[in-house]
């Protein structure tokens, strides 16, 4: 325990004058100078506590404490880049964290056995596509979706990429062969509401939701708001809105309190006051940590999408545009990880992750845990994101405690 961990706040001071906002918060788009500016100043901190650092094809800084050759890393990582004007944790803090757990380990008298990497991986955000810098390293960026990643504002990966030194043709030279890494483990903000209302510090992260992702389109008939008596009607928004109640209690019903469903895009045509609508297509998700229950509800999203459309005379098409397996974290790691929060005298109680995380990607490859700390309000991506720091110098106490026992055991606890 190191009391106020000075040299953590020293970090999270000087990188908070990386990518500082004018219109507020910090902007650190992925392959942007602000981003790129982080990445330059993670690796002269990481050198100056004595790791060695380097960056892959894709811009990822892998930091890194020596150990015995024939065992396989613990890696400790997140991300630097930020949503436009989001907020100083969001992947900061498991980076910085991971520095600071280095530089305590690296001020050991005797070195520890195995490897220990700090990673800040580029692109978590999705300015191109969300999780660019991680899937890159676990080789699943293929070419043509290479070809495909551009961002909301027009910026293309590739010239991106260039433009901050890194080569994309060269891709499949950030693939990492992922039996040299043991573990994974990542410091998160919960960027919920959960564990502030426990009143708890930290928590251990259980899973990281799947999500399943529909487009959903009622097709009617357009006619005169006026002449048009109510029962003659074929009103593709009144069968949208059926549906989008029904969908609701679906949602509620499972009574699960990791299950969320949200109807997020609404395009109602032909869009005017005074014409019963003929076309309505909604974009929705469903998240859960289940991969079962995931598949239920999914599985229902067209049965009750054709029932409010047939009570409405419409017709109704489904059709599913994304999906992604839950992750479980790993039992054995949660296991560390509750083992050392309860010798420090904390619950850590569990909690699903509803959002995806680098953790996300690498865990469904490597053994993976996360802690969450709360956030003050539920709050982030937004200037207004916060974390008192008692709970951030808890958190990172912990994880330090758990990267020790892991570095000194030959065997990493899994299941
Ligand atoms: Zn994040």
């Amino acid at each position: 325990m190191t009391g106020d961990a000075p040299h953590l706040r020293a970090d999270f001071d000087a990188l908070a004058a990386i990518g500082a906002d004018p219109a507020g918060g910090w902007s650190r788009p992925a392959y942007g100078p602000e981003e790129c500016a982080a990445h330059e100043w993670f690796a002269a901190r990481a050198h100056a506590i004595g790791m060695s650092v380097r960056q892959d094809a894709f811009g990822n800084s892998i930091a890194r404490l020596p150990g015995a050759d024939d065992l396989p890393v613990l890696v400790i990582g997140s991300h630097l880049d930020t949503v436009a004007q989001g907020g100083l944790y969001d992947g900061a803090l498991g980076v910085l964290a991971g520095l600071e757990v280095a530089r305590r380990i690296a001020g050991d008298a005797t070195p520890q056995a195995r490897p220990l990497e700090v990673i800040a991986f580029r692109d978590e955000e999705g300015r191109f596509g969300a999780f660019t810098g991680s899937r890159a390293m676990a080789g699943q960026l293929p070419e043509d979706a290479l070809a495909r990643m551009r961002a909301a504002d027009g910026a293309v990966l590739g010239p991106a990429m260039a433009a901050a030194g890194f080569a994309p043709a060269r891709a499949d030279a950030a693939r990492r062969d992922m039996s040299g890494i043991a573990a994974y483990l990542e410091l998160h903000i919960e960027q919920g509401p959960v564990l502030e209302a426990a009143g708890e510090p930290l928590g251990v992260v259980t899973a990281i939701a799947g999500q399943e992702r529909f487009s959903v389109r009622f097709t009617g008939e357009a006619g005169h708001a006026g002449t048009t008596p109510m029962t003659q009607r074929h009103d593709a928004f009144a069968a949208a809105a059926r549906f989008a109640d029904r969908f609701r209690e679906m949602i509620l019903a499972e009574g699960k309190s990791s299950a969320r469903g949200t109807i997020g895009i609404v395009k109602l045509s032909p869009n005017q006051g005074n014409v019963i609508p003929s076309e309505v297509t909604l974009g929705l998700e469903i998240r859960d940590i289940s991969a079962q229950l995931l598949a239920d509800l999914a599985a229902r999203v067209a049965v009750i999408a054709t029932e409010a459309a047939e009570a409405m005379g419409v017709t109704a098409q489904c059709r599913r545009s994304y999906g992604a397996a839950p992750v479980p974290m790993n039992a054995g790691l949660i296991s560390v990880i509750e083992e050392a929060a309860r010798a420090a005298g904390f619950a850590a109680p569990r909690l699903p992750s509803g959002a995806n995380h680098d953790a996300g990607v690498i865990g469904a490859l490597v053994p993976a845990a996360m802690l969450f700390v709360p956030s003050v309000g539920g709050l982030s991506h937004a200037p207004e994101e916060h974390t008192d720091w008692p709970h951030i110098v808890a958190a990172t106490d912990v994880l330090e405690s758990v990267t020790r026992r892991l570095l000194g055991a030959r065997d990493i606890p899994s299941c």
